[in-house]
C-alpha cells in the first residue's frame, strides 16, 4: 500500500495505469462487449440507467486521469507540489491524500467557493 516515503512519481504512474485500465473496462461496458442488450423492457430500462452511471464514471475517470497526467508533467517540469494559483508549497499531508493536487488548501477552497 501507499507509504509516505513513496516517490510521488511512482504513485502517480501507478494511478495513471490503474485509471487507464478502468477506462478500458468502462469502454467495454459502454460498447456492450459484455453481451447483447437485453430484449426485456424492464431490463432495458435498468441497462439505460446503468449506461448513465457508466457514462458518469467514465467522465470522472477521464477527469481524474487528466489531473494525474498534469501532475506527472509538473513533476517533469520541476514545479510539482507547488500551488499553480499562488505558488505556495502544497502541504505534504494534502499531497499524500491527493497526489494530483494542483492547488494549496486556501486556493482550492476559494475555487470551490467560486464554482458553488
Ligand atoms: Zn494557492
Amino acid at each position: 500500500m501507499d507509504t509516505p516515503s513513496e516517490d510521488p512519481r511512482a504513485r502517480l504512474e501507478r494511478l495513471a495505469s490503474e485509471l487507464d485500465q478502468r477506462l478500458a473496462r468502462i469502454g467495454a461496458r459502454e460498447r456492450h462487449e459484455d453481451g447483447p442488450p437485453s430484449q426485456d423492457f424492464a431490463e432495458q430500462a435498468t441497462e439505460r440507467e446503468n449506461d448513465d452511471v457508466i457514462g458518469a464514471l467514465a467522465l470522472d475517470t477521464r477527469l481524474q486521469l487528466g489531473l494525474v497526467r498534469k501532475a506527472l508533467r509538473r513533476l517533469d517540469a520541476g514545479d510539482y507540489g507547488v500551488c499553480v494559483e499562488c505558488g505556495t508549497p502544497i502541504p505534504s499531508a494534502r499531497l499524500a491524500a491527493l497526489p494530483w493536487a494542483e492547488h494549496c488548501v486556501a486556493c482550492a477552497e476559494r475555487l470551490e467557493g467560486r464554482h458553488a
